[in-house]
């Protein structure tokens, strides 16, 4: 059975890249009947963040991308928290050790700095492996009867993984196809650390193991790990479970990795949902900008994936469809902030009137006690679903509505000055009083029958249409924008409609 998992560590709010992380395990999970996990890697201490985790799981559950396993859904495999899994570890650590596969080592961090130093002198890097291990005074120089007895006396050590000394390792990727990496090259990882913590590598191949895990898929920055991952694999002689590394995501220039300043830089989120830092500093998020998660997933899912065909709207249902992690690209994928919004757009007009509605006018509620007390006109909701459905075409979110129709709320207070110049003439008065006129001998208040009877005396007196319908939609509105302004008669009534043309010729 396939089993994935979503593995953040919870030391900061999860940006755009985490998400689509999880999105594609959760796609391929679905699409082949399998398990998707969440398992919290905080194993690291000094950089744990207060509310991270918290902020993931709630990011995820306004996504609807639910996991089957993991933090306050326990199964078999938990806990879904290393922190919780810590007495764990050490056993495999030690058993790495007793098979000969990794060793302890007693440096301290200023022996370490100076050997670093002192290669960066000769203008080489410093690498921690079998080229200089034995030279190292403090590792496997030491017999065992040695360590024993520092073990003893309390010396800080740590684990450290042995890597082979001259392999060719040949690695795996669904989305990269074969790699090759010389074993000579790779770094004796630290497995385990002397504040009694495995670090990542340990703790992630453990996990992966108990927990059954059959893929691995996470982002490009995991790759350079990949080696030490299948060696940790072979030495506990267990089965590696298959990789897939997705491509990084770029900034919208295509010019490096997309950072959580981006987007506030270029004026959008890069968060699902909105994060406040210990310092202060406010990260806007999807949510709070008003996007629907339909149209954040929809746009994360063409990160780095297609379907191969022409068609760009997907629900969920579609996307675990679609979903192939062959049809991953290996290239960046750029980052697109129209493309989100045009996702956005799309979505939007796909929700019912009715049920927009009702959003419109929460929003509406929500910017009343904002105000505090200055009130909007209470519209029943059938007026405001008229108004989302005159609108909505042109909006992208549901505060689009407002911008754009305000003015069925609240009467104008001003009237745009550079066009109220063009449109209130001498005549404008005696023209927009015959209006009132019509207005109030008319039953039937369609938008219709309203263009009829208005149209039909402009016409029958030859009086030409910008002389009544500019200074009447500035009458309405204040400014010369909105939809047809027969529509707005229709919708404002003719009270309404009555006196906003009464206050603008007074
Ligand atoms: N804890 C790692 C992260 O934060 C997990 C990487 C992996 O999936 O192996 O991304």
């Amino acid at each position: 059975k396939v089993r994935v998992r979503f593995a953040p560590s919870p030391t900061g709010p999860l940006h755009i890249g985490g998400v689509r992380t999880a999105l594609f395990n959760y796609l391929f999970a679905k699409k082949h009947g399998g398990d998707f996990l969440l398992r919290i890697e905080d194993t690291d201490q000094n950089r744990y963040v207060e509310g991270a985790e918290a902020y993931i799981i709630e990011a995820l559950n306004w996504l609807n991308i639910p996991y089957d396993e993991g933090p306050g859904k326990e199964k078999d495999c938990g806990p879904y928290r290393q922190s919780e899994r810590k007495v764990l570890y050490k056993q495999y650590a030690d058993a790495l050790i007793e098979s000969g596969n990794a060793y302890y080592a007693f440096d301290t961090s200023e022996e370490l700095d100076a050997h670093r130093k002192d290669h960066e002198a000769k203008g080489k890097t410093f690498i921690y492996n079998w080229h200089n291990r034995l030279k190292l005074k403090n590792s496997l120089v030491f017999s065992s009867e040695e360590t024993q007895q520092k073990i003893a006396n309390d010396e800080e050590y740590v684990i450290r993984f042995k890597s082979p000394e001259d392999e060719t390792l040949h690695l795996n990727d669904i989305i990269r196809g074969e790699m090759q990496v010389e074993t000579s090259i790779l770094d004796d990882k630290v497995l385990f650390k002397s504040d009694g913590m495995p670090t990542y590598h340990l703790a992630n191949i453990v996990d992966d193991h108990l927990m059954k895990i059959t893929h691995v898929i996470r982002g490009e920055e995991w790759l350079p790990s990949l080696a030490l991952h299948v060696l940790l694999y072979r030495a506990f002689g267990w089965r590696a479970p298959q990789f897939a590394h997705l491509p990084l995501i770029l900034k919208p220039t295509g010019n490096g990795k997309l950072s959580k300043r981006d987007g506030d830089k270029m004026g959008f989120p890069v968060f699902p949902l909105e994060w406040k830092t210990s310092e202060g500093d406010l990260f806007s998020g999807y949510r709070e900008d008003g996007y629907l998660p339909e149209a954040v997933v929809n746009m994360l899912a063409f990160l780095g994936w297609n379907p191969g065909t022409e068609q760009e709207i997907f629900s969920l249902e579609e996307l675990i469809d679609a979903f192939e992690l062959e049809r991953v690209n290996k290239a960046g994928a750029k980052f697109d902030p129209d493309k989100t919004k045009w996702f956005q757009h799309q979505y939007l007009q796909k929700i019912d009137d009715a049920v927009l509605a009702s959003e419109f006018e929460r929003y509406l509620n929500r910017l009343s006690v904002e105000r505090q007390g200055i009130a909007l006109s209470q519209q029943p909701i059938e007026t405001i679903r008229k108004i989302v459905t005159l609108l909505k075409e042109r909006a992208t979110f549901v505060s689009d509505l407002w911008e754009q129709g305000s003015f069925f709320f609240e009467a104008p207070a001003t009237y745009d000055a550079k066009a109220a110049d063009k449109a209130f003439k001498a005549e404008t008065a005696v023209l927009l009083k015959k209006v009132i006129s019509i207005l109030n001998a008319t039953e039937d208040f369609s938008a219709e029958n309203l263009s009829e009877q208005v149209k039909g005396w402009i016409t029958s007196e030859n009086i030409g249409f910008g002389k009544v319908m500019m200074p009447l939609r500035l009458a309405l509105v204040g400014e010369m924008k909105g939809p047809e302004v027969f529509d707005i008669l229709s919708i404002l009534g003719k009270e309404e409609s009555v006196a906003r043309i009464k206050k603008a010729i007074d």
